[in-house]
């Protein structure tokens, strides 16, 4: 999973010191605070009942991810800690020492414990879920520390075990809590998409930063062959803007399966929680498409965007009004007409 970046430091206490004077849930949503401030923010769109496993869900996964992108751990030893972990997380409420590669991941592994204590008192139906996508997670981390990205297939699989298998298991959630009932979301194809939608955004977006610590997410496919390293699309501004609209495009063709899924939701508030960063990923696309930029610093969408956004998107028709907006507006910069045929099939989905 990517992680975001946090360009101020809040200067609130350290987990350490929080573990001390909270009981185990609010340490976890403190947890969730300090390691991602905007999903923190979004899950209060939850429904109540929902709001504890998908916290723990999403801590779980970042304690795996927190494993994943330690540089320091030796690969068989880490091999083994993430083949591991969705079993041991079952049994014991463990804890891991001097992991991770920042004080807030490493003090979230450090009091583990606390996290587990919490999961384990969660209902086996959310259990067995997220069992189920840390295992899987798991597995492809391991594929990818052997394998690169070269081709947009190999991209879409590689974003569908980071970010993929968060949609499939957030269907399964919903759908777990009975406040959902579509067989939409039990359409795995479906939920990809939504994850990847998501992530592709942040890949595109997170350019200059990732290329500046030495990270590379954009696949070969898309620039090997105009240029020879990565960096020189910074120099070949033309190039480096043919690559970065061709990426926008590639994320955009997600947008006709993200509209049929978020039709199918029928809670209010399931539906915000999955809309609105929906909306934020189109509405950050279409600020990076053609901007140049993207390729040397980064970019952001303004604030007022996403406050609107908050409190003004509750039905699926305003999303579909707002998704539709943008594309019309990136569809007359777009000469390859491939914006349009996304629009048209928008356009197409009236079955609400
Ligand atoms: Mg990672």
């Amino acid at each position: 999973m990517k992680k975001e970046f946090s360009h101020f430091k809040p200067s609130e206490k350290r987990l350490t010191e929080l573990s001390k004077e909270t009981d185990d849930l609010e340490f976890c949503y403190e947890a969730l605070k300090k390691v991602s401030r905007s999903f923190a923010v979004v899950i209060q769109q939850l429904p109540k009942e929902l709001q504890d496993p998908v916290c723990l869900f999403y801590l779980i996964l970042r304690g795996l991810d927190t494993v994943e992108d330690d540089m320091q751990i030796d690969q068989i030893e880490k091999e083994k800690l993430l083949t591991s972990f969705a079993e041991r997380m079952n049994k014991e409420a463990f804890t891991l020492k001097n992991i991770g590669d920042t004080q807030d991941y490493q003090d979230l592994m450090l009091h583990f414990d606390k996290v587990l204590r919490v999961y384990h008192g969660l209902a086996p139906q959310y259990k067995e879920v997220i069992t189920e996508i840390t295992d899987e997670m798991a597995h492809g981390m391991n594929k990818y520390a052997h394998e690169k990205v070269i081709s947009y297939a190999d991209w879409d699989d590689y974003c569908y075990y980071v970010a993929g298998l968060v949609g499939i298991g957030l269907s399964k959630l919903f759908l777990a809590s009975d406040l959902e009932k579509s067989e939409k979301l039990a359409d795995k194809a479906l939920s990809n998409e939504m994850g990847l939608f998501l992530q592709k955004t942040n890949i595109i977006r997170d350019f200059a930063e990732d290329l500046e610590q030495d990270r590379v997410f954009w696949p070969e496919e898309a620039w090997k062959g105009r240029v020879e390293k990565l960096e020189d699309l910074q120099k070949n501004e033309q190039t480096g803007l043919n690559v970065l609209n061709e990426m926008v495009i590639n994320a955009l063709n997600h947008v006709p399966a993200c509209m049929d899924y978020l039709e199918s939701l029928e809670d209010k508030m399931v539906f915000r929680f999955c809309a609105i960063p929906q909306l934020m990923a189109i509405a950050t696309l279409a600020e990076l498409y053609n901007n140049e930029n993207v390729l040397h610093k980064n970019v952001k969408i303004r604030k007022g965007r996403t406050a609107r956004y908050f409190m003004s998107i509750n039905t699926f028709e305003q999303t579909k009004t707002e998704f539709v907006k943008i594309l019309q507006s990136l569809s007359k910069q777009d000469p390859s007409q491939k914006v349009n045929n996304i629009l048209t099939k928008v356009n197409a989905y009236e079955n609400v």
